[in-house]
């Protein structure tokens, strides 16, 4: 789903669902949900499109501890410029504004709204995330889920980093 900055004079609308199925974010950990909305505006100022709005829908993502998967809700908020490049070189003999250089590139005259909001889900996720606050993770002997069940390896043996402060008791 691309938009056209040709195909409006100042502002434009913009009410998507973005198919983010096969999109692939990049991470084993991490799939984006089918469906990923987006509402919001682009608008056109001095060469500048800058794009405003919501991206909704979910991702699921692999809890850390215990691997199971969770469905994450999404609700990210855009506040994005982007220049096209050619715009940039053409101000090669100029001094470029530092406002320049925090903005995206893009090239030609489309802005690709799957990469946007492939890019904005990426940056949005969270570096831990876990299934829930007091996940009980794996059982590092046998592989069970502990959230699930209750195994015996635990209680059996006292990890040998610890056996020595048991000592000290
Ligand atoms: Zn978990
Ligand atoms: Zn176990």
């Amino acid at each position: 789903m691309n938009i056209d900055l040709n195909s409006f004079e100042r502002e434009k609308a913009i009410d998507e669902t973005l198919q983010m199925g096969g999109v692939d974010l990049g991470l084993a950990n991490a799939r984006v949900g089918s469906a990923i909305r987006l509402d919001g505006k682009a608008v056109k100022s001095a060469g500048v499109i800058a794009l405003t709005g919501r991206l909704s829908g979910s991702v699921e993502l692999d809890c850390d501890r215990c691997l199971e998967p969770v469905e994450r809700p999404l609700d990210i908020e855009l506040d994005l410029e982007f220049v096209p490049n050619q715009r940039l070189a053409d101000k090669a003999n100029v001094e470029l504004h530092p406002d320049d250089l925090k903005r995206d590139e893009i090239d030609g005259s489309e802005i690709d709204l799957v990469d946007i909001a492939r890019e904005q889900i990426l940056l949005d996720l969270p570096h831990q995330f876990f299934c829930m606050d007091d996940c009980k993770g794996l059982c590092e002997k046998c592989g069970a889920n502990l959230n699930l069940k209750v195994c015996d390896c635990e209680d059996n043996e006292i990890d040998p980093r610890w056996a020595g402060l048991q000592n000290l008791n």
